[in-house]
């Protein structure tokens, strides 16, 4: 038996006989912009095509001035359908967002009976469908806004994100970006709530602003939005052996491999020949779709990766990240890798994040948060920052709580990601102005010389360092909010955080207004005030360090290393009530979110532990069996030949107590599962260990073991080989 090949050194040959699927020297791609946005419709496109009174309504909708009349509707919708028709699609969907986190869709055919016979197919997009659509809800998690038999929901077309065409298997099919509410008009999805916060942003920032400024130049602001994506890409045969990887995206269990990260040699390393070809597919996939991506690297673990685009206003940057993730999870496919988009597939080495890089931006095209050469006498990049670091200082419980996720819960505290503790990092030339500025003290910011790099060579200087620690960093005129996690829908994030900095401008304008007398006096006068009641959320030193949690606890910034602890800040009204107060989310909407997360964690963690103690009793105690088996044999012959070992005697002593651990701990494991149920808080605090336990003894065994009786892909073999 032993000799047979199993299937798990089939997949292991299978692995490593792929190769990249272009020859390197014959490929030329064409450059992004001979395909960029091919497949991508926004709603100007449209306009353009439209005649003078028709593309003028659309503008207005688009801009949110005006509804939209039947007419007007049925034309938009024409030439949206002939667009699609040209390039092939044959199909139409509205794409939507509900708060399972995975895009949804229904497809429709473009079919219409003809008008003289029945029997005749003509194609027709009517307005009315185009615009709005109705899938049943009833299948979709809605934290309790309809009860079971209130089925209907709409989605509705947003114009702010571009339609575009996905081709996939053969078929093109046209997606329309969809809000998604339900029949009395809660919001049911993602894109809802961050519509309402944008439209937040750009009536409160701006009237900050101008209040800051004494002007009204400023007519409208956008935040804007960079995603960073880390992923991890396997060769898809491993996948089909590792029932965890399938079930969770993760793998439960599994010794670390000898080869990890500590050579610290995979990072920016060359892009190996398979993972280029499959990078390349993505990317011209993406230019067609018009997601502007830019940056490939290798990452810090070994096949791990990342992607980021040229950062878009926060909708469509949402949207087109969502996108990125669909595309990378297809291309893999069809280049017989997986990709995975967990925050932590493998254990012992980084996980994956999302860096959400964020700024904001007058519709006049001038970035808020550029603090200029001179940022000590530039009081709208002042304002700007105050603002954004009172949001950080008085709603850093609920920034907090919309990252929390059962993947992310892997990253946040451990010392790879940022902690679980909400703190601005700024910079020393920044952190040392606002230091000054609290204390009423004159500061001037000097700009740094160039470095000398050789007699040569010099190199300009930013005004800051990187610190990568750090859970939200100004990084030279844009924050990056570093602790979302890579399988997130970063609109959620965006939505708490944009409604957050919409208030505190709010709040920050009301202070200045109340003050009176000199503008600029009273705003320097509420910014000082800010940058003194702020300084408990601002540090610069190691967030990873233990001095930090201390000073953080000593600071009383919270500290919830688990979802269900994060998640409570949901249920405390007072600490919504911005949300509610700017006409973002109801009341009922934010505690339906809290159950909707709290739930999919409880689902997912029971899930993850059915699923180990399937591993540990059906993959790894048949395999320890077996070597017992192999063991007690080999025993046996020496000791027929009466040669006397102590060695065999040791290691069956070893191997059948590390078992008999080994179901003690799947035994409890059950029990714990039984009895936590649904108890989200149960499970963070129980369940967890309880996983752990059996983990630790399964990898324990899992070096014990012959390797040739072992099942499951091993981390060596899933992050070395094919890859
Ligand atoms: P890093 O050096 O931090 O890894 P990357 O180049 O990988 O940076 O990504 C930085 C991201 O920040 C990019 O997506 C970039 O477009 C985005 N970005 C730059 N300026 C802004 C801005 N004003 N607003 C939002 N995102 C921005
Ligand atoms: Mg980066």
């Amino acid at each position: 038996m032993h000799n047979a090949m199993n299937s798990r050194t089939a997949a292991l040959l299978s692995a490593f006989s792929a190769h990249a699927t272009k020859d390197d020297a014959g490929t030329i791609n064409a450059p992004p912009s001979a395909s960029f946005g091919s497949l991508s419709l926004p709603w100007q496109s449209i306009a353009a095509s439209l005649d003078g009174d028709a593309s003028a309504s659309l503008a207005a909708y688009a801009q949110g001035k005006r509804k939209i009349g039947k007419e007007v509707a049925n034309r938009i919708a024409d030439c949206v359908m002939r667009w699609a028709l040209k390039n092939g699609a044959t199909h139409y969907a509205h794409w939507f967002h509900p708060l399972t986190g995975v895009p949804a869709e229904k497809h429709d055919a473009f079919l219409a009976r003809g008008i003289q016979s029945s029997h005749v197919a003509i194609e027709q997009l009517p307005g009315s469908l185009f615009l709005q659509s109705e899938p049943d809800a009833s299948s979709f998690p809605s934290g309790g806004l309809r009860s079971t038999h209130e089925a209907r929901g709409y989605t509705v077309w947003d114009p702010t994100s571009p339609i575009f065409i996905r081709a996939e298997g053969g078929t093109r099919t046209l997606c329309i970006p969809a809000a998604y509410v339900s029949w009395r008009g809660h919001a049911l999805d993602f894109k809802t709530p961050l519509l309402r916060a944008l439209d937040a942003v750009s009536r409160e920032v701006s009237a900050f602003v101008n209040t800051v400024t004494g002007t009204k130049t400023c007519t409208g602001v956008i935040a804007t939005l960079g995603t960073e994506q880390e992923y991890f890409v396997i060769d898809k045969t491993f996948v089909a052996l590792r029932p965890d990887v399938v079930a969770s995206g993760r793998t439960l269990l599994g010794a670390p491999s000898h080869k990890g990260q500590q050579l610290e040699d995979h990072y920016f390393g060359p892009i190996p020949p398979r993972i280029q070809c499959f990078i390349s597919d993505v990317e011209q996939e993406l230019f067609r779709l018009g997601v502007p991506v830019k940056t490939r690297h290798c990452e810090v673990a070994p096949a791990q990766f990342e992607t980021a685009p040229v950062f878009e206003e926060v909708n469509a940057a949402c949207d087109h990240n969502a996108l990125t993730m669909d595309v990378l999870r297809r291309v893999a496919e069809r280049h017989g890798l997986a990709c995975l988009l967990h925050e932590k597939p493998f254990a012992g080495i980084n996980g994956s994040g999302k860096h959400n890089n964020w700024s904001l931006a007058t519709l006049e095209g001038e970035n808020l948060l550029e603090p200029g050469a001179q940022p000590q006498q530039n009081l709208r990049f002042l304002a700007t920052l105050a603002a954004v670091l009172h949001a950080m200082a008085v709603h850093n419980d609920v920034i907090r709580s919309t990252i929390a996720s059962s993947g992310n819960e892997h990253r946040l505290g451990a010392n790879e990601a940022p902690p679980a503790i909400m703190s601005v990092y700024l910079g020393s030339a920044l952190d040392a102005l606002v230091r000054a500025v609290a204390d009423g003290k004159v500061h001037t910011v000097e700009e740094l010389a160039d470095l000398t790099v050789t007699a040569k060579l010099s190199a300009r200087r930013e005004l800051t360092d990187r610190n990568r620690t750090t859970p939200f960093a100004f990084t030279g005129n844009k924050f990056e909010f570093r602790a979302v996690g890579s399988s997130a829908n970063c609109a959620w994030p965006m939505t708490v955080l944009n409604a957050a900095v919409a208030d505190s401008c709010r709040v920050l304008r009301l202070r200045i207004e109340k003050k009176g007398g000199a503008r600029e006096k009273a705003t320097l006068d509420v910014i000082q005030e800010v940058f003194q009641q702020t300084s408990r959320v601002c540090f610069e030193g190691n967030n990873y360090s233990e001095e930090w949690l201390k000073e953080a606890a000593r600071r009383g910034l919270s500290n919830h290393t688990t979802t269900p602890a994060a998640l409570d800040v949901l249920g405390k009204p007072d600490a919504v009530a911005f949300i509610v107060e700017l006409g973002i989310l109801t009341g009922d909407e934010i505690h339906a979110r809290h159950e909707v997360f709290a739930e999919k964690y409880v689902k997912e963690l029971q899930l993850e532990a059915s699923c180990l103690t399937e591993l540990a009793t059906g993959y790894v105690a048949p395999a320890v069996q077996s070597h017992i088996a192999r063991l007690g044999a080999a025993a046996a012959a020496a000791n027929q030949s009466g040669v006397k070992s102590k060695k065999f005697a040791e290691e069956m002593e070893a191997l059948v107590r590390r078992y008999d651990s080994l179901g003690a701990a799947v035994v409890a494991l059950e029990r714990t599962r039984a009895e936590v149920g649904h108890d989200a808080r149960a499970i963070a605090d129980r369940l967890r260990p309880a996983m752990n336990a059996v983990r630790a003894e399964a990898d324990a065994l899992e070096q014990l073991v012959a390797d040739d009786v072992w099942p499951l892909p091993k981390y060596r073999e899933m992050l070395l080989c094919g890859v």
